[in-house]
């Protein structure tokens, strides 16, 4: 697979063409921003677990029939997708309140939801991803009924799986982010999820002891934001013995390696 020109380039990934017209290149960058880019640094190693364990979680939601956009992942870095057309809206899924919800409602921190809330949220970075409700979605055709309908189904689902396996590894799922598609291949206007899910785009508690293990790491200033994505991917049985340490260094390595051609 040939890798072509940049086709986008975004926070925290890069897409770049390939020779095949329907796939392109996903590559996870180290940069961590937050507070719609006010924040920004660069965290080696972070595109690296994030590579990893949003294609542990993309290949796992494959078996179980949830459609997404990973064909495979290539390298340390980069993963072969399907090129989509990218639906403008952050769909989250909340199952413990915390984060812009406790500040928008002023819902008690950590209160466990009685269902999980779904709630819709523009992607435009000029206005701050505001949130929006269903009605906004049918009113500016960003969705039919029935793709929204199938959408909400197909979030539920996914929470479902999502919080068994964190649960599995003693990690309760807070909530997460994800965005989907329309695929450009033979069955047109197919909707698929795309991006990544990984400690970038959940919040992920440790279940005994509510330690964060995600980007709050970062937005909170809370530190060692790479030993705690590790630690996912350790639970997760995607990095075995390898320690944090290991992480930086293939990143050295394959940077380092990059030079020399
Ligand atoms: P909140 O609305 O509380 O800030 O975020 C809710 C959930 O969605 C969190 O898991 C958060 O990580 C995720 N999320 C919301 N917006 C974004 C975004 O623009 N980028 C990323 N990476 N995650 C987001």
């Amino acid at each position: 697979m040939k890798k072509g020109k940049k086709l986008y380039e975004g926070k925290a990934k890069i897409i770049y063409a390939t020779n095949d017209k329907n796939l392109v290149i996903q590559y996870f960058k180290d940069d961590a921003t937050a507070f719609n880019n006010q924040k920004k640094t660069t965290i080696e190693g972070k595109g690296v677990l994030n590579n990893r364990i949003s294609e542990h979680i993309l290949s796992n939601l494959s078996e179980v029939g949830i459609k997404n956009h990973l064909v495979k992942r290539i390298n340390m870095r980069e993963q072969l997708v399907k090129l989509v057309d990218i639906i403008p809206i952050e769909f989250i899924v909340r199952n413990i309140a915390t984060g812009s919800l406790t500040k928008r409602l002023g819902i008690e921190e950590g209160t466990v939801l009685e269902r999980p809330l779904i709630e819709y949220c523009l992607k435009d970075d000029k206005l701050g991803d505001p949130i929006i409700s269903r009605e906004h979605i049918l009113t500016f055709n960003w969705l039919n009924e029935i793709q929204l309908d199938w959408i909400d189904e197909n979030l539920s689902r996914l929470n479902d799986f999502l919080l068994g396996m964190f649960r599995g590894v003693r990690i309760k799922l807070v909530d997460f982010k994800v965005e989907f598609g329309f695929t450009h291949e033979s069955e047109k206007n197919q909707i698929i999820l795309a991006d990544e899910i990984s400690p970038d785009t959940c919040r992920l508690w440790d279940t005994l002891t509510d330690k964060k293990l995600d980007k709050d790491r970062f937005r909170k200033d809370l530190g060692d934001l790479i030993p705690a994505y590790t630690e996912v991917a350790k639970r997760l049985g995607i990095l075995h013995e390898q320690s944090n340490v290991s992480v930086v260094n293939v990143t050295r390595l394959s940077s380092v390696k990059r030079k020399k051609k």
